[in-house]
């Protein structure tokens, strides 16, 4: 739609069209999690920063790192550290000793931080269970894994560790499936694409 008088949030205007009543969708679901992490606020006094760094370093400890926690979270790490400073005080989280490089620390959850993150995490699962009730989940993931590859690819989102995004992703043409990985040397089904993949290399520019 190259109009300019039309907008794709205005949903009087885009009945015929079916990229503007996803894109709509889109934005009606990004409100999802913000809506959630908000009513949860009322319960525990975390603000939706400090929910998602527990629920990060729950399920993915790696991100020990104010710079790392700042890096997947698109934000500086002057607004990471505030938020993990609270947490401390709140006995959620920790600063222990690196294992690696005694002069540096990690950040790691104490049992109770671990516990409440697990319980904020909770919500992805209802989720999943009206997700499972679609027809057609490969073609869902795949279709999403291909517009979050093209947004990343423009600047739009940071980049994601998925297929669509790895230099080892290959489409095939005639194929028994659609996609080959070539790292792991084996075909990929829709419903194989990996939305976190711990062997995703980046493609190489140019
Ligand atoms: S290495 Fe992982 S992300 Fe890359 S294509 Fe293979 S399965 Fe997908």
């Amino acid at each position: 739609m190259s109009d300019p008088l039309y907008f794709v949030l205005d949903p009087m205007a885009h009945q015929e069209d079916t990229a503007s009543k996803i894109v709509f969708s889109l934005e009606r679901l990004s409100h999802l999690f913000r809506i959630h992490w908000w009513e949860q606020n009322k319960e525990t006094g975390l603000s939706p920063l400090q929910m998602q760094i527990l629920i990060a370093l729950r399920f993915q400890p790696q991100l020990h790192a104010v710079s790392a926690i700042a890096r997947y979270l698109e934000l500086t790490e002057a607004t990471v550290s505030d938020a993990v400073r609270v947490l401390q005080q709140k006995a959620y989280l920790e600063k222990r000793p690196c294992p690696e490089d005694a002069r540096r620390h990690i950040l790691a959850l104490t049992p109770a931080g671990a516990a409440m993150a697990e319980r904020l995490a909770l919500f992805a699962n209802q989720v999943q269970a009206f997700v499972r009730t679609l027809p057609d989940q490969g073609v869902v993931l795949e279709s999403l894994l291909l517009l979050m590859a093209s947004l990343q690819q423009n600047g739009f989102i940071p980049l994601q560790q998925m297929c669509t995004t790895c230099r080892h992703f290959q489409r095939v043409v005639n194929g028994s499936e659609p996609y080959f990985c070539r790292l792991l040397d084996k075909p990929l089904a829709v419903h194989d694409l990996r939305v976190h993949c711990p062997e995703h290399e980046a493609e190489i520019a140019g």
